[in-house]
């Protein structure tokens, strides 16, 4: 990942040069972990508080939890976890990994306290109020926070990132249909172990096989990906009118969903011509230059064997989404192959660069307007 020195010609939040106080909500967990590596040495971030469950409450944060990052940072170490409550928890940008089962009421807690919250769950993401972002494709969608303030009459916002399947293929897609229009897309995921969080799936029924089941992750990739490639208005958005049939399949792959896709448009589109929007696509400018953002959001490859999560999945930092295969379809018009890291481009990284375009927009506490 990206990040300018935080000294002398670097980033900062004030005057004084401070970087903004922030807390991990379900730092303990698989998504939570990453949250903690990608913001250790953040030039506009610092993890202030961790928490997580009654379980790990009052625990020194690296006794409460199993670490698979590779380096503790010290100072994190020895933070004491706290219940996710916030009464407790005083910072007022939130990232939270948060499980399903408690991150709908837990977040809104926060928002109500004047907490802007960055969600990994899925409860509020297809909520009219909310914005479902992935920045360099929708940035203009955040703006629906103002309608959130307003009709829930709290001071904080919640703003979510997709799915970590539905971020691989709407980074994909998303080029391809503000070019072409997409009318169909037929897609097979492969999604890595560490999207199931940990322990997640027993090391038994993954090991030499596939499972053909993700729980309700079907139904989030056909919902999440029309969401956010639609259309913003007065009244919120409208989804992308593509009709998605999806097969989501986990695989022994520790870190990487890779998404076999089809796909079909309005009028005939060749390799050549998709392949062409897919490489000259640069994002959103509001991202261009934040720490967290990759030089390039997508990157196509021309070999015939990749992507591969073994040798692709950290590009840009694991921000940025590795698309290759691209070649003409007897069904539809093309098919591709795309790969994103899960727990950095489809969870923490993604929450942290939504955090940075709220900033950036001069919609996050603590940060001057056109500081960054
Ligand atoms: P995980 O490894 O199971 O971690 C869950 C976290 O939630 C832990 O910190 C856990 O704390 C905390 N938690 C559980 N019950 C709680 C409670 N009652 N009160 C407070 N905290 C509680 O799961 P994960 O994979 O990191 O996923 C976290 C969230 O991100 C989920 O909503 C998931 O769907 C979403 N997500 C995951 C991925 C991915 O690739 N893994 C990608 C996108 C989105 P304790 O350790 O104290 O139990």
């Amino acid at each position: 990942m990206r990040a300018k020195a935080s000294g002398g010609g670097g980033w900062s939040s004030s005057p004084r040069g401070e970087r903004v106080p922030v807390a991990v909500l379900g730092a303990t967990g698989a998504v939570g972990q990453t949250f903690i590596r990608l913001l250790d040495g953040h030039p506009l971030f610092e993890i202030a508080e961790v928490a997580a469950s009654e379980r790990s409450a009052g625990r020194p944060y690296a006794e409460a939890m199993t670490w698979h990052e590779g380096r503790l940072p010290p100072e994190v170490a020895g933070l004491t976890v706290l219940a996710c409550d916030p009464r407790l928890v005083k910072s007022k940008v939130v990232f939270s990994a948060l499980d399903a089962s408690v991150a709908g009421e837990v977040e809104q807690a926060f928002a109500k306290a004047g907490a802007v919250v960055l969600s990994n769950a899925k409860n509020h993401r297809m909520d009219a109020d909310v914005p479902l972002v992935i920045p360099e494709l929708n940035a203009d969608h955040l703006s629906l926070i103002d309608m959130q303030r307003e009709k829930r009459g709290w001071s904080g916002a919640i703003v979510t990132n997709a799915n970590c399947a539905s971020t691989v293929v709407a980074v994909a897609l998303g080029p391809l249909h503000a070019a072409f229009g997409i009318r169909q897309a037929l897609i097979a995921t492969m999604q890595a172990v560490s999207g199931a969080g940990y322990p997640g799936v027993a090391s038994l029924d993954i090991l030499g096989s596939v499972i053909p089941y993700i729980g309700g992750e079907e139904e989030k990739i056909e919902r999440e990906v029309n969401k956010l490639l639609g259309t913003l208005g007065d009244g919120g958005v409208t989804p992308a009118p593509i009709t998605i049939s999806a097969h989501a399949n986990r695989v022994p792959v520790e870190h990487g969903h890779t998404a076999c896709m089809t796909v079909g448009f309005g009028r005939p589109v060749t390799p050549e011509e998709a392949v062409e929007v897919l490489t000259g696509w640069k994002g959103h400018a509001v991202c261009e230059g934040l720490p967290s953002a990759p030089a390039d959001p997508l990157v196509v490859r021309s070999e015939p064997d990749r992507p591969q999560a073994r040798k692709d999945v950290y590009s840009g930092g694991g921000m940025t989404t590795t698309v290759g295969r691209v070649r003409s379809d007897p069904l539809m018009h093309i098919r591709l192959v795309a790969l994103s890291h899960n727990t950095v481009r489809g969870a923490a990284g993604g929450s942290i660069l939504n955090a940075e375009v709220l900033g950036r927009m001069g919609k996050l506490p603590g940060v001057a307007q056109g500081a960054w």
